[in-house]
């Protein structure tokens, strides 16, 4: 990748700048040469914080905007069809307490079946108060009436973004990170390309293309002010937090979904892996950062809504891991409140030609890519090639992922794993105190693009954000065996384990 970056005569027809890993994997498959930059590990924002879920969004079905349900739904429908390894279906409870409850939330649910149509994961209905607790053995039992069951996608966000960017490699895409893009690079007037950093030999480099995209999240203002520094700025981020418990406090394999909060929030707690997600809060924010931390009330929010739906309440001490992450929420001029503003997507092309993707969700990625490059390629005064996302498979493909067990959610790569492994059977041991063994680290280096022992252990595989304390403990043995692989020396395993041990005690009390 770095090779081609440096390749000083090329012109890219695309430069993507962030995370947009589906901008670079559009523009690649109809055969545009694109490159991304992106400042830290991909998916290292908020790509890697949310909650995991690819649904049409009930909640927006509340606030009465059916198009983007719509629109959501049949998303998700096409991803599962493309990555079947990555994106599952997943039951969900709304536990009803109160008389109205029950047919109210039933009639909803009949119609985000009715929207999904063909592209359906299951039919909702509603059940008897022990057909409740025979699925959610540990939901509260006082005043419990019933439930109604729908259903909706599950998938893990940072491995997605790991397996676009191996697909758009393979589409002929450059994509690279730890890379900054530093500065616009402007000729009469338009923007013609990016001064962009390796951050990690600290070369510079002038890149030239014919549009450049600003896929950065929160960061859009940024981006946009490199462009034109009087531009008013559109993000409105808000902050949303998860917490990790133990799965004894959800067994079984059935979500629960509140639809009300006091805040007037969703609230979900899902069985994530092995353990339990819950989240999420909605807090308006001025400043971003790439470690957002959890505020002492959205914990305290977390574990009373959690206390008030489950049998067992949770305390402080239960929570295994806890992250943050900044919605990247477009507002313009309206200051609603972040839980009101629409989660719709905008793309916005400035007087210079800068193209800026912001907003929308994860679920929508594809859609948002697919625009965003019909709309590049009118700024880049190329010609219009059709996109061919909707029915491309993404790298791992496999639709009986489940036989590898472990390794499964690699897909296919779970192979080269096995093979890793019988080539060198010590990397079947497992890393201390857990199921993931050392091949794995192995594997993220040669092909995922690991550079730190923090990709490994947040994004390539998730123990930081499933129980922080034991990613503590494999940090060592995981700098090891990358130091190995990425030829580097003691200092560098040393200076790794410190700088991951600091940002770990982000993630519990
Ligand atoms: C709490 C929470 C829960 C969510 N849950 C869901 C969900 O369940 N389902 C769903 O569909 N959606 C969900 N979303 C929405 C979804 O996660 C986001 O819309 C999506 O991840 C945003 O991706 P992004 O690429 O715009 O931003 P990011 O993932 O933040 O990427 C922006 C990237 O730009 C990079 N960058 C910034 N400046 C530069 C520069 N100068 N040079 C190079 N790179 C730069 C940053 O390093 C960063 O990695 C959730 C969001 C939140 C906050």
């Amino acid at each position: 990748m770095l090779a081609r970056i440096a390749d000083a005569g090329q012109k890219w027809d695309f430069i993507v700048i962030g995370t947009g890993v589906g901008v670079a994997l559009e523009a690649a498959s109809r055969g545009y040469r694109v490159a991304l930059l992106e400042q830290n590990d991909f998916a290292s924002g908020t790509s890697s914080r949310s909650t995991k879920l690819i649904h049409g969004g009930v909640r927006y079905l509340q606030q009465g905007n059916v198009s983007l349900v719509l629109e959501a739904l049949k998303e998700r429908g096409i991803l599962r069809r493309n990555a079947p390894h990555l994106v599952h279906d997943l039951p969900f409870i709304v536990p009803t307490y109160d008389w109205w409850e029950g047919p109210f939330y039933g009639i909803g649910l009949k119609l985000y079946d009715m929207l999904a149509g063909k592209e359906g994961f299951g039919p909702s209905k509603i059940l008897s108060k022990e057909e409740t607790l025979e699925k959610i053995p540990t939901v509260e039992t006082d005043g419990l009436r019933g439930g109604v069951i729908y259903h909706d996608g599950q998938f893990d966000d940072s491995r997605l973004v790991v397996n676009l960017v191996q697909t758009a490699a393979e589409q002929g895409g450059t994509l690279i990170n730890y890379f900054e893009a530093e500065k616009l690079i402007k000729k009469n007037g338009l923007v013609g390309g990016v001064i962009a950093r390796d951050l990690e030999s600290g070369r510079e480099y002038e890149l030239k293309s014919r549009a450049v995209i600003n896929a950065t999240g929160v960061f859009s203002d940024r981006i946009r002010r490199m462009d034109d520094p009087g531009m008013s700025p559109f993000m409105r981020p808000s902050q949303g937090v998860h917490i990790v418990l133990d799965r004894s406090f959800l067994p079984g394999e059935t979500a629960i979904m509140v639809p009300h909060t006091d805040d007037g929030r969703v609230l979900f707690a899902i069985p994530w892996h092995h353990s339990v997600l819950v989240g999420t809060t909605d807090t308006p924010v001025e400043d971003v950062s790439m470690e957002p931390l959890p505020m002492d009330h959205e914990i305290e929010f977390l574990l009373k809504h959690t206390a008030r739906y489950l049998t067992k309440d949770p305390e402080p001490g239960d929570i295994l891991s806890m992250f943050a992450g900044f919605r990247p929420l477009v507002s313009g001029k309206q200051r609603l409140e972040t839980a009101r503003i629409s989660r719709e997507h905008t793309l916005s092309i400035s007087r210079t030609g800068l193209v800026t993707i912001a907003g929308g969700k994860w679920t929508t990625y594809r859609k948002m890519a697919q625009e965003t490059v019909d709309q590049a390629i009118v700024v880049a005064r190329l010609n219009h090639r059709p996109s061919v996302s909707e029915t491309l498979q993404i790298h791992g493909y496999h639709h009986h992922a489940d036989q590898f067990e472990n390794l499964k959610d690699y897909g296919t790569d779970a192979l080269e794993i096995q093979r890793l492994i019988k080539n060198e059977p010590a990397w079947g041991n497992p890393l201390p105190g857990g199921s993931i063994v050392r091949g794995e680290v192995i594997w993220a280096v040669k092909a995922e693009m690991a550079r730190t022992v923090e990709d490994f252990l947040a994004r390539r595989r998730r123990v930081l954000f499933l129980d922080a304390r034991a990613a503590m403990k494999m940090a060592p043995a995981v700098a090891e065996l990358m130091a190995a692989e990425l030829k580097k020396g003691i200092q560098w395993q040393k200076k790794q384990i410190e700088s991951f041990q600091k940002t770990a005690h982000n993630y519990f009390l």
